[in-house]
C-alpha cells in the first residue's frame, strides 16, 4: 500500500494499484496535472527530482521555469531594464548617477529567495491537494510499476493505474573539448555566486540572446557567437531588428563561428578556439565565463521507457503524441518532453490540467482538449519581442506568397521621447523606429490575421489580448475597428496602414 501520507480513500481506486495517478516531473506541467487530478478525487504522487548540473547546480520543486526558467530571467531581464531607464529618469528630473555599479550578489540573493519561497508554496500545495510528493527519481519497471530512488539511494516500487510523464528537458551540450568541464548553461547562471565577467553565450536561441541582453546591461563585457540563423522559427525580419538593437547597445555578435575547444588558462580564464564555418580561420579568446545555449533535450533517457512499451523519438527522446496519449493507452505525455509541441510553461500547464481534467473530472464541465494553435509567446531580450501565429515567412509558404499581406509600422515609445540627452550623446539608448509592429493577414481569406508580431517595451502584456482576438478570428477589419488607448504603443496595431507591397516607407516622422 500507499508510504506515508493519509491512508488513500479514493473512490477511484478500485483497480488495487496504489496511485490512481502517479507524475514523473514535477516542473510546471506535472504539478497541474497532479493537482487537477487530487482535485478530482484522485489519489495522486507526483515524482520530482532534480539530477545536479555539471557544474553541481541544484534546485527545489518546481521545475524548469520557476528554478532555471523564466522566473529567473524575467527577473534578470528586469534588473537590465531598471538599469537602462537610469537615463530616462535624469531626463525626467530625478537625479541619478548611471554609472553606479550594479550589485550582482545582491541581485542573485533576492531572486533565489523569491524562487525558494516559490519552491516551499509548490510543496505546501501539493500537501493541501493531497498529493504524494516523492523527491525520488523515477523510472517504469513495467506498463504499471514505477520505481523511486531517493537521495540516499533507497529504491522503492509504486504501482499505478494511469501515468503521466512531465519530465522536461534540460540544456544541450557542445560536443568539443572543454565544454562539459568548463562551461554552464540555464542551469546555472541565475544563481552564479560571483559576477560572471565578460561572457560569451553560445547560441541563436531565445535563451542565448535573452541571457547575452540581460547581462550587457548589466555591464558585462558580452558576446554572442553563432553557427547561423538567429531565432530560427520567428520572424526573420524581427529577429534582424533584435539583433541590431543589441549590437547597437553593446552586445557583439560573432557571426558565422563555431567554438571548437574551451581550455581553462593558468589564470583561470575560459580561452575558447573559434573557426569561422565560411572562410575556415580560427582565432582564440579568452573570457570569464561562457554559458551555452545550444538547444535542449528531453530527459527520458533515465526513464526507462521500453519497460513500459512506450515509444519515444530516438533522435531527440522526445514522446510523439495524440491529445497528450502515447502508444500505451493508460500513459500520457506533457510539456517539454511531448515531441513538436511548443516548450512554453503555459503549454505545459494548460496540457496539464486540461489532460487530469478529461481523466478524472467530475464536476460535469466539458472535458477539453489541450489546442496548440495560436500560442502566444515574448522573447525577453532588451527590446521585447511578442508574437502570436505565424511568421511571416511561414504565411507566404502555407497560404502562397500572393495571398498575403504585411501591415508594417515603425515607432518610438511615447515614454522615450523625453529622453533627449540620450540620443543627442550618440548614445542610441532610445533610438527613433527601434520599435515594430507588424500584422499578416491572409487576403484569400477576408484578411485573417494569421500572425501579429510586435517589437518594443512590455511585448507580453501587448500581445497577449490580441492571442485572444485571433483565437477569435480577428480580420484586419476588427483591428481597424477598434478603437486604441492613448497613448499607448499597443493601439499602433489599431491604426496600421501600410503595407509591404504598397512599398511606402512605415518608419514614423512625428508623434
Ligand atoms: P519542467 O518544468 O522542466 O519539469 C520537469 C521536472 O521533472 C523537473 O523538475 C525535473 O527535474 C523532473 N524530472 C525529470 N526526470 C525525472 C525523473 N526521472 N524522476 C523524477 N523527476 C524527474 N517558458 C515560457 O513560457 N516563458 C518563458 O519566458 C520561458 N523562459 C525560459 C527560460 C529558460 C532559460 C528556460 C530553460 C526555459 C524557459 N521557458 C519559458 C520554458 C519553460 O521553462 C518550460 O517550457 C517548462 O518549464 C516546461 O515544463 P515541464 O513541466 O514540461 O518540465
Amino acid at each position: 500500500m500507499v508510504e506515508g501520507g493519509e491512508s488513500p480513500t479514493s473512490p477511484l481506486m478500485q483497480h488495487g494499484k496504489d496511485y490512481d495517478l502517479i507524475v514523473i516531473g514535477g516542473g510546471s506541467g506535472g504539478l497541474a496535472a497532479a493537482k487537477e487530478a487530487a482535485k478530482h478525487g484522485a489519489k495522486v504522487a507526483c515524482f520530482d527530482f532534480v539530477k545536479p548540473s555539471e557544474r553541481g547546480t541544484t534546485w527545489g520543486l518546481g521545475g524548469t521555469c520557476v528554478n532555471v526558467g523564466c522566473i529567473p530571467k524575467k527577473l534578470m531581464h528586469q534588473a537590465g531594464i531598471l538599469g537602462e531607464s537610469f537615463s530616462d529618469a535624469n531626463a525626467f528630473g530625478w537625479t541619478v548617477d548611471e554609472k553606479q555599479k550594479h550589485d550582482w550578489g545582491k541581485m542573485v540573493t533576492g531572486i533565489q529567495d523569491h524562487i525558494g519561497s516559490l519552491n516551499f508554496g509548490y510543496r505546501t500545495a501539493l500537501r493541501e491537494k493531497k498529493v504524494d510528493y516523492k523527491n525520488e527519481y523515477c523510472s517504469f519497471v513495467d506498463a504499471n510499476t514505477v520505481k523511486g530512488v531517493n537521495k540516499r539511494g533507497v529504491e522503492k516500487q509504486y504501482t499505478f493505474d494511469k501515468c503521466v510523464i512531465a519530465v522536461g528537458g534540460r540544456p544541450s551540450y557542445l560536443d568539443v573539448p572543454g565544454a562539459r568541464e568548463l562551461c554552464i548553461t540555464s542551469d546555472d547562471v541565475f544563481s552564479l555566486e560571483n559576477p560572471p565577467g565578460k561572457t560569451l553565450c553560445v547560441g541563436a536561441s531565445y535563451i542565448s540572446l535573452e541571457t547575452a541582453g540581460f547581462l550587457t546591461a548589466l555591464g558585462y563585457d558580452t558576446s554572442v557567437v553563432v553557427r547561423s540563423v538567429f531565432l530560427r522559427g520567428f520572424d526573420a525580419e524581427i529577429a534582424k531588428q533584435i539583433v541590431g538593437h543589441m549590437e547597437r547597445h553593446g552586445t557583439r555578435m560573432i557571426r558565422d563561428t563555431t567554438p571548437q575547444k574551451f581550455e581553462k588558462t593558468e589564470d583561470g580564464k575560459i580561452k575558447v578556439e573559434f573557426k569561422n564555418t565560411m572562410f575556415g580561420n580560427k582565432f582564440k579568446e579568452e573570457f570569464d565565463t561562457v554559458v551555452l545555449a545550444v538547444g535542449r533535450d528531453a530527459v527520458t533517457e533515465g526513464l526507462n521507457l521500453p519497460a513500459a512499451g512506450v515509444e519515444f523519438n530516438p533522435k531527440n527522446g522526445k514522446i510523439p503524441c495524440v491529445d497528450e496519449q502515447t502508444n500505451v493507452s493508460h500513459i500520457y505525455a506533457i510539456g517539454d518532453v511531448l515531441d513538436t509541441r511548443q516548450e512554453l510553461t503555459p503549454v505545459a500547464i494548460k496540457a496539464g490540467v486540461r489532460l487530469a481534467h478529461r481523466i478524472f473530472g467530475d464536476d460535469g464541465k466539458p472535458k477539453l482538449k489541450m489546442n496548440y494553435d495560436l500560442v502566444p509567446t515574448t522573447v525577453f531580450t532588451p527590446l521585447e519581442y511578442g508574437c502570436v501565429g505565424m511568421s511571416e515567412e511561414l504565411a507566404k509558404e502555407t497560404y502562397g506568397e500572393e495571398n498575403i499581406e504585411s501591415f508594417l509600422s515603425y515607432f518610438k515609445p511615447l515614454e522615450w521621447t523625453v529622453n533627449h540627452a540620450a540620443h543627442d550623446n550618440g548614445n542610441m539608448h532610445r533610438e527613433d523606429n527601434a520599435c515594430f509592429a507588424k500584422v499578416v493577414v491572409n487576403k484569400a481569406d477576408s484578411d485573417r490575421v494569421v500572425g501579429l508580431h510586435y517589437l518594443g517595451p512590455n511585448a507580453g502584456e501587448v500581445t497577449q489580448g490580441y492571442a485572444v482576438a485571433m483565437k477569435m478570428n480577428m480580420t484586419k477589419q476588427d483591428l481597424d475597428d477598434t478603437v486604441g488607448i492613448h497613448p499607448t504603443v499597443s493601439e499602433q496595431f489599431t491604426t496600421m496602414s501600410i503595407t509591404r507591397s504598397s512599398g511606402e516607407d512605415p518608419q514614423s516622422k512625428g508623434c
